[in-house]
């Protein structure tokens, strides 16, 4: 390491947690933690650094990428798991490599679903509202056990599997579809069925696979017809794998019971930012959150002390075997 030239890092999308966590482990970076998220109007901010480090909702898209080709950009440092938001053809033949955060805590991502399951059910954010008010009523709280019914994983990676385990561990039937079935969680008494009778057989449905071309909108109309009525819906993996619209019309007709997202599709306007002195013009985000049986959080399943130390640790990492000529946890 070149201690005279360090290596200049343009950082997009900084929160304060971000720059506490990155400045405890930088040790010879010359980062600047730029608020704005990148984009079409942000991209100009790269000039004269050589690495980019992005977060989920920064847009790298074609023309974002030529641009930061001609700044003489080598490298994409993503610190998040997911990089659909990187237009990784365009990004290839420019010759600009994307590394990012493969794992940093299933955990985290695992157990915030189920914090949106048990909350739904058992709806302890109404009744957190009320006993603050001196409103000692049950009326409206009943829930279900959760102990015996059967819940349906899409997706079984590191999340899935995590999130596997801990409904194991409440006693419930755990289903599973994924295009790799894993065989340690079939041993575990996983039972991999077809989507068709995850969707079916599931009280609880939880998205765990990321956002592809194959399961872009996955749950839709058709799919949701599938669905046991009153069924539980739990996305905390990407916007784009539900059909907003279907899904509120599945909500409309009773159909899906109970509804908890961490990520919407059209986040990119609204999730990370303090929007409550504006008029939000987003009617989908709005009609869903005018939902009773709706629970919604702003992409925060990740947001744990021990993920962001190992988000900051691998990126520097990444960043720093880059500048000695390796690739470590590239996307391509
Ligand atoms: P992973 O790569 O370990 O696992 C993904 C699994 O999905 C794999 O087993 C893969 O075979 C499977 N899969 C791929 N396409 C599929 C499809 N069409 N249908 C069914 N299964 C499919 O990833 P992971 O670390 O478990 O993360 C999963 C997703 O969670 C990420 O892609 C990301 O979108 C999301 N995520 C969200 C947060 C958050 O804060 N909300 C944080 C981290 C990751």
């Amino acid at each position: 390491m070149n201690s005279k030239n360090p290596v200049k890092v343009a950082f997009f999308s900084t929160k304060s947690y971000d720059q506490e966590y990155f400045d405890q482990a930088n040790q010879d970076l010359s980062i600047t933690y730029f608020e704005a998220s990148l984009d079409e109007q942000t991209v100009n901010l790269c000039e004269g650094y050589e690495v980019v480090c992005a977060f989920v909702n920064d847009k790298l898209d074609n023309a974002v990428l030529d641009r930061l080709h001609a700044y003489g950009i080598k490298l994409i440092a993503l610190r998040c798991a997911g990089f659909n938001n990187v237009n990784l053809d365009v990004a290839k033949e420019l010759g600009i490599k994307v590394v990012r955060v493969p794992s940093y805590s299933p955990e985290a991502v695992a157990e915030h679903a189920v914090a949106l399951m048990l909350s739904l059910n058992r709806k302890t954010n109404k009744a957190y509202n009320r006993v603050r008010e001196g409103n000692f009523s049950l009326h409206g709280l009943v829930g279900f056990d959760l102990y015996k019914k059967t819940v349906g994983v899409i997706g079984t990676g590191k999340i899935g599997q995590a999130f596997c385990r801990i409904m194991k561990g409440f006693g419930t039937r755990v289903l599973a579809y994924d295009l790799y079935p894993s065989e340690a969680l079939a041993e575990d008494g996983v039972e991999y069925v077809s989507l068709e009778d995850l969707f079916k057989n599931s009280d609880v449905v939880s998205m765990h696979c990321p956002l592809t071309p194959d399961s872009s909108h996955l749950i839709n109309e058709q799919t949701i017809s599938m669905m046991k009525p009153g069924v539980m819906l739990i996305n905390t993996s990407r916007g784009g794998l539900i059909n907003t619209k279907d899904v509120i019309a599945g909500l409309k007709s009773r159909h899906i019971g109970y509804l908890g997202i961490d990520v919407y599709e059209q986040e990119e306007s609204l999730f990370f930012k303090d929007l409550s002195a504006h008029i939000i013009q987003d009617d989908l985000i709005m009609r869903l959150i005018s939902f009773p049986n709706v629970l919604i959080t702003a992409h925060q399943a990740f947001l744990t002390q021990e993920a962001l130390s190992e988000i900051a640790r691998t990126t520097l990492e990444n960043i720093h075997a880059f500048e000695q000529g390796e690739l470590q946890n590239s996307v391509y």
